[in-house]
């Protein structure tokens, strides 16, 4: 009871990267709140799910493992979530930010009238009084994330409702597997008490996936290229320097509305979160909306005509000048080294 739940999203019975950075956020959570860390996996020939969990910190895994869950469906998801959630009362539950988190978080919240605050950037646990009625509240999960077009950070509170929930951006938190792994205790959901025959009137005849082919996500080192590269064919400099280091490209969004690159490369708030060692950006002049995509990166170099661009807060080694003559330098030094 009013533990912190998080939900584990499946494909093909693999645990996909959000629900292990979310699982790392919870343990800090229940940490803080001195609760239990509650995984709950939905899908179908799930292995090992306990010990993967337990790498990441969950004290208790339910395992609801059925046919009927994979691929994925709205309705019996929602049935088997908010199943659960009702009988256990979490005080927070914690979905990632990708396609199938942002289809069921909703259906959730809205089925159990809780409430729901999407995209989140950060969560920490605070006190809050309410400014009207004066009242006090103790150990309220702050759900921040960026609001206005990026204008502003909110931070987003949610007093009387629980659970308390939120679906969280991927990348934009670690990942950290324990030194000692916990042995969660493994609780088999019954399916067929949740799920009526009426949520399952979708019937998934065909799927066609398509492999995008490019995953910055991942990568150790990114070049990333805005809008001061100039044009699509300066961007051959940045893929050279990027395989040289072993990375991936990146890019604003000017770049990738100018057709210099693809959109699978955009950096940033309507983009992808990126946390790589090595964040080289090259004619990029740091606008909220992209640094709220890079801001984690562990060094950040920032190439740029303009000494006062504002990327250059966020750099830890700045170069002032034409991307277009230091990045054929790099290469060159890159070859030679
Ligand atoms: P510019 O702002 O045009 O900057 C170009 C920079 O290049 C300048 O600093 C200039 O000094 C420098 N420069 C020029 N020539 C050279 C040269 N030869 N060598 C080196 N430097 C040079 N943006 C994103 O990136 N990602 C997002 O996800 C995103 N989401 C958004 C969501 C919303 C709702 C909104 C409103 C905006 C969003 N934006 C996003 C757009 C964002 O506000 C900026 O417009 C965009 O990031 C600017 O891209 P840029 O820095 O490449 O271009």
């Amino acid at each position: 009871m009013n533990n912190v739940f998080v939900y584990i999203e499946t494909e093909g019975g693999k645990v996909a990267d959000v629900s292990l950075e979310l699982l790392t956020k919870g343990r800090e959570l229940a940490d803080r709140l001195g609760c239990k860390l509650e995984a709950l996996a939905l899908g179908h020939e799930l292995k090992e799910m306990d010990k993967i969990v337990g790498r990441y910190g969950a004290d208790t895994l339910w395992l609801a493992d059925d046919a009927e869950l994979a691929p994925y469906r709205t309705l019996p998801h929602t049935a088997v979530v908010c199943g659960i959630f009702e009988e256990e009362k979490p005080q927070i539950a914690l979905f990632g930010a990708t396609p199938v988190g942002r289809d069921l978080a909703p259906r959730v919240s809205s089925t159990l009238r809780s409430g729901l605050t999407a995209d989140c950037t950060s969560l920490v646990i605070g006190d809050h009084t309410d400014a009207k009625s004066g009242r006090s509240y103790e150990n309220l999960l702050y759900q921040i994330r960026p609001a206005f077009g990026g204008n502003i950070i909110a931070t987003i509170v949610n007093p009387d409702h629980r659970p308390q929930m939120a679906t969280v951006r991927e990348g934009v938190m670690r990942k950290e597997e324990l030194k000692e792994p916990k042995h969660p205790e493994v609780k088999r959901v019954d399916v067929a008490k949740f799920v009526k025959e009426s949520d399952l009137v979708v019937k998934i005849i065909d799927r066609h996936i398509e492999e995008r082919g490019i995953d910055i996500k991942n990568a150790p080192v990114i070049v990333a290229g805005g809008y001061g590269m100039g044009s699509k064919e300066n961007f051959a400099m940045l893929h050279e320097l990027a395989d040289l280091l072993g990375g991936e490209v990146g890019a604003s969004r000017a770049a990738v509305d100018a057709g210099f690159t693809d959109h699978a490369r955009q950096v940033g708030q309507t983009g992808v979160t990126v946390r790589p060692k090595l964040y080289i950006a090259c004619g990029i002049s740091g606008q909220i909306q992209h640094t709220a995509g890079m801001d984690q990166a562990s060094i950040v170099i920032a190439i740029n005509t303009d000494p006062e661009a504002p990327i250059n807060k966020f750099a830890d080694y700045v170069i002032t000048g034409s991307a277009l003559e230091v990045v054929p330098k790099m290469i060159k030094f890159y070859k030679q080294n």
